[in-house]
């Protein structure tokens, strides 16, 4: 039988198990447009680089994405979806230091 443990608190989950899956990957940033790309024979060509770009982009991951799997007890699940970035938790610390 497989056993987990929680990737948080570390303990051995014994019922229900959550599964955390993080992707994160840069924006796209549009392309920029000149006032040459918006003459009538060059609004092909950058259609044709666009579907070009969608398709290549599909094809390879970006190296700067990354993939996160975390298993997490019932426990510390709560607490997670409360505040993924930790972002209140950070503030009360703040708070509290002042
Ligand atoms: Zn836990």
């Amino acid at each position: 039988m497989l056993h987990f443990t929680c990737d948080s608190c570390g303990e051995q989950i014994a019922e229900d198990r959550f599964v955390v899956r993080l992707e994160v990957y840069p924006a796209q940033r549009p392309a920029e447009l000149t006032a040459d790309d918006l003459q009538p024979d060059h609004l092909q060509a950058l259609a044709e680089e666009l579907n070009a770009l969608e398709e290549s982009e599909e094809a390879q991951e970006l190296p700067q994405t990354r993939l996160f799997r975390y298993d997490l007890c019932p426990r510390c699940h709560a607490r997670y979806v409360q505040d993924p970035l930790r972002v209140a938790t950070k503030k009360r610390l703040n708070f509290s230091e002042n």
